[in-house]
């Protein structure tokens, strides 16, 4: 399943892994090198075996420039439970509200422990199975870590400039958004931004902890920033017109739900109204489309006056319930 790790040199001493077509689990990840100096990495992927050939890759990569910096973008699993395959000495960076997060969040055997009964219960007709068969989805053919990975060890909470050897990389807090922690690392001196999952390209985008006025705002941070080159969290490299077009969703998603919201129409139906829509046509060719179902849970739950908060464990599996009970629906017609 892990074809295609190999890292692709995209700037002056900027390299890739690029997991096409970066549905679920299916995260980039990324590598800064000062030649004859230093590397940082940016994100670890929770399929230990790709992890472990990045990680191979890397060193082949930066033999005269070890690895003593690393980050990670945000707390999902996708993007830091591979840390144990970093050299032990890095330093790893995330958010101080990214931190926390990772704290809080179910460890990967919990979270492979609830996918494996999912693949077993997945047939079962209902909500139960439905939600089963949808996490079983979302793991994919990951082999998750055995034990829970290395935490980062340095926060910091708006802004914060990272030396790797002669180069800068700028990392900046624009969550909460996508999750509680959200950050990118831009890398002026090549014109590459990483950003985490406040990207997602040819793959529809899930809001699970909002507001979504700060992912708009994180958009337009992107925009003014105005790079060569956009690593997404999920998705091949992109540039600013792909950020308008994620734009455009979020506004189309918060103008027609919030409508569907004040007509008194459940998320769900909501969400297949939406879909079946004239002005979803534009955007039907992402990958994962029943996501809207998953963003739209979040979205209600603000609507309803809640506050934004990360989503545990029972708040994920009543999501993801209603998209399997939606993806039943939808591949039965
Ligand atoms: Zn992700």
């Amino acid at each position: 399943m892990s074809a295609g790790t190999a890292m692709k040199q995209i700037g002056d001493g900027v390299w890739a892994s690029l997991w096409e077509p970066g549905g679920w689990g299916q995260a980039n990840t990324g590598l800064v090198v000062d030649p004859g100096s230093v590397s940082m990495v940016i994100d670890t992927v929770w399929d230990v075996p790709r992890a472990r050939e990045i990680a191979d890759e890397t060193a082949r990569l930066t033999a005269n420039a070890p690895v003593t910096e690393a980050v990670n973008t945000h707390s999902d699993g996708d993007h830091w439970w591979g840390n144990d395959t970093l050299p032990s000495g890095v330093r790893i960076t995330t958010s101080s509200a990214s931190l926390h997060a990772m704290k809080e969040e179910t460890a990967p055997a919990g979270v492979n422990a609830f996918a494996a009964l999912g693949s077993r219960i997945g047939w079962v007709p209902g909500p139960l199975g439905a939600m089963g068969s949808y996490m079983n989805r979302v793991r994919g053919g990951a082999q998750f870590p055995g034990k829970s990975p290395r935490l980062p060890d340095h926060t910091f909470d708006v802004t914060e400039k990272i030396t790797v050897g002669s180069r800068d990389v700028q990392l900046r807090y624009l969550g909460p958004a996508h999750t509680v922690g959200d950050l990118i690392a831009h890398v002026p001196d090549a014109g590459i931004v990483f950003t985490g999952d406040l990207l997602f390209i040819g793959s529809t985008p899930i809001l699970w902890h909002g507001p979504l006025g700060n992912w708009l705002g994180a958009l337009d941070h992107l925009l003014s920033l105005d790079a060569e080159a956009y690593v997404p969290g999920h998705g091949p490299l992109c540039g600013t017109a792909e950020i308008r077009a994620l734009r455009e969703y979020w506004i189309w998603v918060e103008e027609s739900g919030r409508q569907h919201f004040d007509a008194g129409v459940e998320s769900t139906p909501a969400s297949r109204n939406m879909m079946q829509s004239k002005e979803f046509e534009r955007f039907s060719t992402w990958d994962c489309a029943e996501r809207l179902v998953l963003t739209m849970s979040t979205l209600y739950r603000l609507w309803e006056g809640k506050p934004a908060e990360p989503p545990t464990l029972a708040r994920r599996a009543r999501a993801f319930a209603d998209a399997g009970t939606f993806l039943r629906e939808f591949e039965s017609r």
